[in-house]
């Protein structure tokens, strides 16, 4: 029967399946992984505190030149207040006073709130970069294990790809990519027993057609999910 060779195929199939997982699921991945991830984004995290640093610093330097500015106008305002010649000229005085004490308020508010987030950065930017070297030396170890892991299994997978390819020359073509092609949706496994009346992968029904088909030629594919199905 046509579905044989199919059936020793996908079962050496999983077996690689299995080995590829289980590499791929080993501490050293999994950890691998995660140290990675961490260490990536720290650097993305590094790279915008510096980015928003640069930006406060300007910032800072900016506030504190208005700042500058606006106590040296205040101090002339305040002469001007001794100065004024008559009712009018005072009241012009005292009012561009009240505004400018008020701008001098709202920098300082601004300064402080810069401050604060420059300290808070700093904080967090030296706290993260503490983490960075250790995370790097687990990651470098990691993937040294990793790498071991795979090279040790190395000679099993060639071995089972071998079997594959030898298999696959006893398997008809069409039927071949149809099984690449549900496989390729990491679906596993492609070959499913019929189960009552239904494809034993997803449960559809079979049409009459496709029971004819598997009675016919041992095998039907799943209109629905594409598994190919056979009788037991
Ligand atoms: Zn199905």
């Amino acid at each position: 029967m046509k579905i044989e060779s199919l059936l020793k195929y996908q079962e050496v199939d999983g077996q690689l399946k299995k080995l590829v997982s289980a590499i791929n699921q080993s501490e050293e991945s999994v950890k691998g992984k995660k140290l990675g991830a961490f260490l990536k984004e720290s650097e993305d995290k590094i790279k915008k505190m510096d980015k928003r640093a640069d930006e406060l610093n300007a910032l800072i330097e900016k506030l504190k030149a208005n700042y500058k500015q606006s106590t040296e106008k205040l101090v002339e305002l305040e002469e001007g207040v001794g100065q004024a010649i008559d009712k009018d000229e005072l009241n012009y005085v005292a009012k561009k006073l009240a505004e400018l004490t008020k701008t001098i308020a709202g920098i300082e508010k601004d300064l402080a709130n810069a401050i604060k987030e420059m300290g808070d950065i700093s904080t967090r930017y030296d706290d993260l970069r503490a983490k960075v070297p250790s995370a790097k030396a687990q990651y470098k170890e990691c993937r040294a294990k990793f790498d071991q892991l795979k090279k040790d299994k190395e000679p099993q997978i060639s071995a089972l790809k071998q079997q594959l390819a030898e298999l696959e020359k006893q398997i008809d073509q069409k039927m071949m990519a149809e099984y690449q092609k549900v496989r390729g949706q990491n679906i596993y496994p492609v070959l499913v027993p019929l189960a009552g009346n239904n494809c034993g992968g997803c449960r559809m029904d079979l049409s009459i057609g496709e029971i004819g088909k598997l009675n016919e030629q041992g095998y039907a594919v799943c209109e629905n999910c594409h598994r190919f199905i056979y009788k037991k």
